[in-house]
């Protein structure tokens, strides 16, 4: 099958088509109308076989997954997804491979109403790379600076999931013992697009989990130029993760990556109500602390003991 055919085969007609898509795939460019008054949100990830996941993965789990990390990205932000473009590197033309692929990333695609308006694709080690196109007004968008002290710190979802399902696929070869569900959190995260709708003008800062808690929460600390307190005793976790946690192990849910939570701010003063707001929409969402004037991480263990934290989760160029 020749380049072309694969591309019409798998790409031209895959995405729900989308009126502000002029011309799509099958020219040299695209050709896209964005809204008046309203920002482009743009997003990149790169998914590399060997370092963010296992050769011989399921093609439809990261065809979901390489759409689902750059849909948080733009949850991060705020902004209503639109556009994607993909970048697949193959090591020879396997159209049921790209099949699968698809298969993942279409579904994904059609519950966001994401179109996917071009790419390329070429040989050599597999890898995809996804940029995505959204919309956000720039005076609502959230960023990681913004925050200040006495700002709740709340966060969606459970923590350390993804991270759990990563060791215990790493230990048990073959993953027989781990759950579906589990299994899911890091195979098929949930991107949390209609939270961060809904966060837009009202949290003062706002990150994607995607490195780790205390990773991440630490990016929003240096760009608001604050510290914070986070009381253990909060955290949402799931049973398996909470167990660890019974245990004194709290990596999983401060270190963890992948999770793809979203992690927030908010004056005080609207906490209660945005959070009642966000429930009501059915986000689950938990106070998990507050931002200080001072530039450390405090964290405050269940039993009282309070201990200073660095930031830290997943770097690729930590030596
Ligand atoms: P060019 O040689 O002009 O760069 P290509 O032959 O690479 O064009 O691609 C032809 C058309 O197919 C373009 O519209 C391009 O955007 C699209 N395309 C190629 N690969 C992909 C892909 N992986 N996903 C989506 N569209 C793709
Ligand atoms: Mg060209």
């Amino acid at each position: 099958m020749s380049e072309f055919d694969l591309i019409r085969r798998h790409f031209a007609e895959a995405t729900p088509a989308r009126a502000d898509v002029p011309l799509g795939i099958g020219d040299d460019c695209a050709l896209l109308q964005p809204p008046p008054g309203v920002c482009l949100a743009v997003s990149m990830d790169t998914l590399v076989e060997g370092q963010h996941f296992f050769a011989g993965a399921d093609p439809t789990d990261l065809g979901h997954k390489a759409l689902a990390v750059n849909l948080s990205d733009l949850a991060a932000v705020g902004a209503e997804p639109a556009w994607a473009t993909l970048s697949v590197t193959l090591p020879q033309a396997n159209s049921d491979w790209l099949g699968g692929f698809m298969r993942g990333f279409a579904a994904l695609a059609a519950v966001h109403r994401v179109q996917l308006v071009g790419g390329d694709t070429t040989r050599g080690p597999l890898s995809i790379t996804i940029q995505l196109h959204g919309f956000v007004e720039p005076d609502k968008a959230l960023r990681r600076a913004g925050g200040r002290p006495g700002d709740r710190v709340c966060v969606s979802g459970t923590l350390g999931d993804a991270g759990l399902a990563l060791q215990c696929l790493q230990r048990d070869a073959g993953g027989q013992g781990v759950s579906d569900a589990l299994r899911g959190r890091l195979h098929r995260p949930v991107p949390r697009v209609d939270l961060g709708r809904l966060l837009r003008g009202q949290a003062s800062a706002a990150i994607d989990v995607s490195d780790g808690l205390l990773a991440d929460l630490g990016h929003i600390c240096e760009s608001s130029g604050v510290g914070a307190v986070i009381e253990l005793g909060r955290l949402p976790m799931s049973a398996l993760v909470a167990a660890e946690a019974a245990r004194g192990n709290w990596e999983f849910s401060l270190a963890g990556g992948d999770d793809y939570e979203l992690l927030f701010t908010v004056d005080p003063a609207r906490a209660a109500a945005l959070l009642q707001t966000c429930r009501g929409a059915g986000h689950a969402v938990q106070e998990i602390g507050y931002l200080a004037a001072d530039r450390d991480i405090r964290l405050v263990y269940p039993d009282g003991q309070v201990k200073k934290e660095a930031p830290r989760g997943f770097d690729h160029f930590k030596v």
